[in-house]
């Protein structure tokens, strides 16, 4: 997580010294679609995965010497704060929250810091859900798991190959983490994008439907449609998937096991 010298300084030293501070790319103070309730969402910044159909690129490079482009063309900067800054900056909408989302680029890139948040936001009254792409082995951080309300857990692809064709990166972790948390009750929510082309959809649905069924997790199961808007200009003419396949994707989930399967 630390790349360069400054960021090894801002981030603070041992414990007890300076006070740990996180790359936050930015924040949202309420919405309704993240999570159960109005929640404020906080964008942590940097990613290890490069998925094609990335919707937030300017949060994937964990340190900016300049500003990152967003597609719509404005500049985003990142800024460094505490988790007690994060949380007085959504304290004055506190009264309309239920929790917090963190989010990112990947959250799970900056593992102390999402540690921090999550334990002082839960002591503050807003319980955190991580919205992440699994590449943290989260049975590793076990104060990360205790201090959560739950997870929204990204599947991208179930196929290695497929997976390190669309992201950059495989998906041992991944898959390490959906038995995990499915296992342990952690997981609230597991999602995969539905981008015909890019990966067998229903070879994923299947296996992920099964992998929750296993473990006896009720966590819902999210078929999220591809959309062009907002992606990166070599990916806006891919197609979105038609209502007649997400459909048939859903059946198929719900036939292998998901408890609950939702379609946006
Ligand atoms: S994991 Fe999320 S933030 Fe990272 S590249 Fe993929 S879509 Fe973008």
């Amino acid at each position: 997580m630390a790349d360069t010298p400054d960021a090894t300084a801002a981030q603070g030293g041992p414990a007890g010294e300076a006070p740990l501070r996180g790359r936050i790319a930015k924040i949202l103070n309420t919405s309704a679609v993240d999570g159960p309730g109005n929640r404020a969402v906080i964008f942590l910044q940097g990613c290890s995965f490069d998925c094609a159909y990335c919707h937030n690129p300017e949060t994937r490079p964990a340190i900016t010497a300049k500003p990152g482009l967003r597609p719509d063309g404005k500049e985003a900067w990142p800024r460094w704060m505490t988790s007690g800054q994060v949380l007085s900056s959504v304290g004055r909408y506190r009264a309309f929250l239920r929790g917090i989302t963190v989010t990112g680029g990947e959250c799970g890139e900056q593992p102390e810091f999402l540690q921090e948040l999550l334990r002082d936001a839960r002591a503050a009254g807003l319980p955190g859900l991580v919205d992440t792409n699994g590449s943290l082995d989260y049975e590793a951080w076990p104060g990360i798991v205790a201090a959560a309300e739950g997870f929204m857990l990204d599947l991208k692809a179930w196929d290695t190959d497929e997976h390190r064709a669309l992201t950059g990166a495989g998906n041992a972790s991944v898959l390490k983490n959906l038995d995990f948390l499915a296992a342990s009750g952690a997981l609230y929510e597991l999602r995969t994008v539905i981008a015909p082309g890019l990966f067998d959809a229903e070879a994923t649905v299947r296996n992920a439907s099964e992998a929750l069924a296993r473990a006896g997790s009720k966590a819902r199961y999210k078929l999220i449609r591809f959309r062009p808007q907002g992606v990166r200009a070599a990916w806006r003419s891919l197609p979105p998937p038609d209502d007649a396949l997400m459909e048939r994707l859903s059946a198929l989930a719900a036939d292998s096991g998901a408890a609950e399967v939702v379609v946006v």
